[in-house]
């Protein structure tokens, strides 16, 4: 066994992931690394789909009874758990997604703040009292949980966009079922065995409160089509939105789409430049471009784009791509060579659309055939063509100029993606208009911090095509629930709203 599937081996091993489930199977499992095998695992059959869908739901008729602040002293407990893991289970990110070792504990850290704002809120789950026309009697919201909630999430961020939606399902008191990426299943069993572990340490959880599905479209598919999943929380492309999508509208199922981005800043000219470049190889190049919130399109003001341009060409010659497990590597590889295909694609469209492209060549490392790295791609655009429009998932910056704001907010916005976006500038009266109704049409617009990289304290998501989902903070959570009106008559006469008159004889 080679040392990645060995280090993989044994840190699932650590975390009581039996060695069966992650070394016999119908389904292998590759680094991008290396692209070398490194699990096989099962996918899980249609009758067995089932059966798990139906034992969450007996563990969600158990959960929905347990007080949501204890159901919240459970999520710390499962953060606490994570914390203690948090090395392993990075690695564990790194190795499966191919991101910097940096962004894989980020992942992680970034599930165990996510589990101590759903323990917080397991004390504010409250509903609205609300006057009444009526004496003699109360109106009010009551928040109950839904069912069995259904996870499917992307590769990119294989277990931190789980865990936004898990931490937050399970406070609101529902059992979840995750559908996993095809490509990421191995820390998606790691993250089910430390599930287990903080379940047992914590007692009082009923059996099957989150399971894992192992498989690709088809198995997604079963989950979202039955009738006992009452909402689907999907993360990845447009593509698979647009058939999730209507098939849970036709059984009137609730529905969370996280879906592709294309994300832009502007550039104005009272920029500090070199903020914004550091921010701008950050938003661009993390995760080897391979974020929805990636920064693709970069909107410069014409006056300052020549010594901008300059200086990022700088930057991207001297970022070092390599092994995502080393110091010092800032751009792992590509998921897979069909992504590598992608990317190459989008560039040779841009270049016969009259573009200037600064990399994105294959960078080759002895041994690692199997494996995509790239230098980030350049792309000096002359306009925002069909191509610049189009998410394409790998580390490409489009750069275009504008000469007014107005033209710069007009090309920002004429993408059918509406995810993250970005303003750099020190005017405040521009800072202002872009985020007022007439700038940005994203769900997440920031001044002077790229795009990417978000707090879990924000409702995360995007409007158009990426879908107008919201999950992780603010007042999310109250899309993992069901909202009841109730009026109570306190009095002993029977008025009816509007004043409707209903005498019957007594
Ligand atoms: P993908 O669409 O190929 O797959 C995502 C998940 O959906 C996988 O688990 C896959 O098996 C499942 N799936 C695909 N078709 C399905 C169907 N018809 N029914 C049920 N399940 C189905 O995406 P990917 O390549 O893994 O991830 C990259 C994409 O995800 C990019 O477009 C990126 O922008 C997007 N993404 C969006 C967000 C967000 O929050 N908006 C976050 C991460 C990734």
């Amino acid at each position: 066994m080679s040392t990645i599937a060995n280090d993989t081996a044994e840190i699932l091993t650590a975390f009581g992931v039996r060695k069966e489930s992650f070394s016999s199977g119908d389904f292998c499992v590759r680094t991008p690394i290396t692209g070398e095998t490194i699990g096989q695992v099962q996918s899980t059959a249609a009758a067995e789909v089932n059966r798990r869908i139906e034992a969450a739901q007996a563990a969600f008729i158990e959960w929905r009874n347990v007080p949501a602040p204890k159901r919240g002293e459970f999520i710390l407990k499962f953060g606490e758990t994570l914390r203690a893991n948090k090395e392993r289970l990075g690695c564990l990110v790194t190795i499966e997604a191919g991101k910097i070792l940096s962004e894989g504990l980020g992942e992680v850290q970034e599930m165990i703040d996510v589990c101590i704002f759903a323990a917080g809120l397991s004390r504010q789950l409250h509903g609205l009292t609300i006057a009444t026309e009526r004496p003699n009697h109360r109106m009010m919201e009551t928040w109950h949980p839904l069912g069995v909630a259904g996870i499917i999430s992307a590769f990119n961020f294989p277990v931190a966009v789980w865990a936004w939606n898990a931490a937050l399902a399970l406070v609101c008191g529902n059992a979840i079922v995750w559908k996993p990426s095809e490509k990421t299943p191995l820390t998606a069993l790691a993250t089910q065995a430390l599930f287990e572990k903080a379940a047992a340490d914590f007692g009082g959880a009923p059996q099957n409160l989150s399971s894992v599905l192992i498989g690709s479209r088809g198995v997604g598919e079963a989950l979202v089509d039955h009738p006992l999943v009452a909402l689907v929380s999907a993360t990845g492309s447009t593509g698979m939105g647009r058939q999730v999508g209507p098939r849970l509208a036709r059984r009137f199922a609730k529905s969370i789409l996280e879906l592709g981005g294309n994300n832009a800043a502007i550039v104005c000219p009272s920029a500090d430049l070199d903020l914004t470049i550091r921010a701008v190889a950050f938003a661009a190049m993390g995760t080897a471009g391979q974020r929805c919130t990636t920064l693709r399109r970069l909107l410069v003001q014409e006056s300052i784009y020549g010594g901008l341009l300059a200086r990022l060409k700088q930057v991207w010659a001297s970022v070092a791509v390599g092994d995502p497990r080393q110091p010092g590597t800032l751009v792992g590889p590509l998921i897979d060579g069909q992504a590598y295909e992608s990317m190459q694609k989008a560039l040779q469209e841009a270049r016969a659309a009259g573009a200037s492209v600064f990399g994105g060549e294959r960078v080759c490392i002895e041994g690692r055939d199997a494996a995509f790295y790239v230098k980030p791609a350049l792309v000096e655009m002359p306009e925002q063509n069909e191509t610049v429009k189009r998410e394409t998932f790998a580390p490409i910056l489009y750069v275009m100029r504008y000469r007014d704001l107005e033209e710069a907010i007009r090309i920002h916005n004429d993408v059918p993606q509406g995810l993250a976006s970005s303003i750099f500038t020190n005017d405040l009266r521009e800072a202002e208009r872009f985020l007022s109704a007439e700038g940005s049409d994203c769900g997440i617009a920031n001044v002077n911090i790229g795009p990417s990289g978000a707090e879990i304290g924000g409702a995360f998501g995007g409007e158009k095509e990426t879908g107008g989902g919201r999950e992780s903070g603010s007042d999310v959570w109250k899309f993992y629930m069901r909202r009841a009106t109730n009026t109570i008559n306190y009095g002993s006469e029977l008025p009816l709203a509007q004043g409707v008159q209903f005498e019957i004889a007594p």
